[in-house]
This record gives structure tokens, sequence and C-alpha cells, in this order.
């Protein structure tokens, strides 16, 4: 933030040529990898990360589990060839955090108390970042839960929504995230009308910031019905992939 970046070209357009309230293209993949209960792939633009997830299972050590609700494990990785510069493979303190907040926004979206004394761990694999790692690997993780046949009050999609050069944009890439001047992700569910996850950095007016919450629901619902579409394909298949 506060460098001197041009993010917008003089028609207007993004620094990867995007109107202001488009997504990047999306690929979403449901059941990819045959060993884990559940998986997703997502690629947004230049990102593309794995979700995989294992469970209901008993929750060990005893002392975790909780008599009335599964509890739920995340564990969002960047993996070390993810970013230009080698990452170390060892969690930094943003990957902790990070995988405390994914875990703290897909918790409302399972049925827990279906699966007391169980645990379901999911693993977010980043294998290429862009900006908005969080978000598209929320999106995933839910395709991934879903896949392992796990009950769900619904599914979400996030997206991060901010400003750039004094623009509301929707689905901030790497550059507009590191020098825009606010980033909000979001995840919103539109089964129950709710957001699961918000947070922000940087500054906005309280009317910037409802315009943007209003182009994250816009974007989150196109995201929510590629979900569907690639959850249809799935189960259509019938049939996983290796
Ligand atoms: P998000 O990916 O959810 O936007 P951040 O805002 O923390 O999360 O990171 C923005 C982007 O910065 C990431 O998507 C990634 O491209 C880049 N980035 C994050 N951590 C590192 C790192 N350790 N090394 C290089 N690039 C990184």
């Amino acid at each position: 933030m506060g460098e001197n970046i041009t993010l917008f070209s003089e028609d207007g357009k993004r620094t990867d040529g995007r109107a202001l309230d488009e997504l990047r293209p999306i690929k979403i993949k449901v059941g990819v990898l045959s060993n884990a209960q559940g998986s997703a792939y997502i690629e947004q633009g230049k990102n593309k990360i794995l979700a995989a997830v294992y469970g209901p299972k008993e929750a060990l050590p005893k002392h975790i589990s909780l008599p009335d609700r599964c509890i739920l494990r995340c564990r969002y990785h960047m993996a070390p060839f993810s970013t230009t510069e080698r990452k170390s493979p060892a969690p930094s303190r943003r990957e902790i955090e990070l995988s405390m907040v994914l875990r703290n926004a897909l918790e409302p979206l399972v049925m827990t108390s279906l699966f007391p004394r169980t645990v379901i761990d999911i693993f977010i694999e980043v294998l290429q970042a862009d900006g908005g790692t969080r978000c598209a690997g929320l999106t995933a993780a839910v395709l991934a839960l879903a896949d392992a046949g796990i009950p769900l009050k619904g599914l979400a999609a996030a997206c991060a929504v901010g400003k750039a050069d004094g623009k509301i944009v929707v689905d901030l890439n790497d550059l507009e995230d590191k020098y825009g001047e606010a980033d909000m992700p979001i995840a919103y569910n539109p089964t129950l009308d709710g957001i699961t996850l918000l947070q922000m950095d940087g500054i906005m007016s309280k009317e910037e910031v409802e315009q943007a919450l209003s182009l994250a629901i816009t974007a989150t619902q196109k995201m929510h019905k590629m979900q569907v579409d690639a959850l249809r394909e799935r189960f259509s298949v019938q049939r996983r992939e290796t």
C-alpha cells in the first residue's frame, strides 16, 4: 500500500483487463483426489488451490472431542513453489492465523450436531498464489466437504472486494491486494443469506464498505452457481477421478 503503482489503464480497465465488478476466470472441479474422502480444485485467475477433507472420524485424543458436536480442524498451507520467491514450507504465522479464520468461517456451514465426538479435517493447499487465496481456498473447501458427503446447511463461496486507486473492485488480484487502499474478504451463503467470513484491512468509507459488500454478494452468488454446476458434474459422472 502507498507505493506509486498504476492499477488502471487509460480506458479504465484493471491490470488484468477486467472491469470493476468482474471476477477472474474460475474453473472448479470436485472429486479430484482418490485418497481423500472429499476433494475439490479451484483455479481463480492465477490462483491454483486444492482442498481435501477427511471425516467425520473419532476425535483423538479424546479430550479434544465434544459430546454434542463434531469439531473442525483446518490447515491452510501455501506450497513452497506457490510464490515467485520460494516460500518456507514451515507454517508461517499468517498460515496459522488463516487456518483458524477459515475453520471459523466453515464451521457455521456444517451440521456439526449430527456427529458428536468426531472430527473433520480440512486441508487447503495453495499450489499457486495470486491474491485472494483464503477466499478461493474457502470456496474449494466447502465443495470438498460436500464431496465427502458431510451434511451442510448450504454452500458458501468467498470473494475479496476492496478499493484500488479510489475505485471499488471485485476479486482483487495480487497487485490490487498489495497496492490498493483496502481489501475485504467475504464468504456468503445464499441459502442462509448469511455471511460467515468478513475481514478488512486498509481504509474505506461507510458508503464504500456498503458498495463493496453488495458487489461481493453479487459475485459470490455467481460463484455459488459455479459450485452447484461443479457438484452436478461430479455426481452425474458417479466415479472418482484418480
Ligand atoms: P490472500 O491470498 O487471502 O489475499 P494475503 O492478503 O495475506 O492473503 O496475501 C495476498 C497475496 O500475497 C497472496 O495471495 C500471495 O499471492 C502473496 N503472498 C502471501 N504470502 C506470501 C509469501 N509468504 N511469499 C510470497 N507471496 C505471498
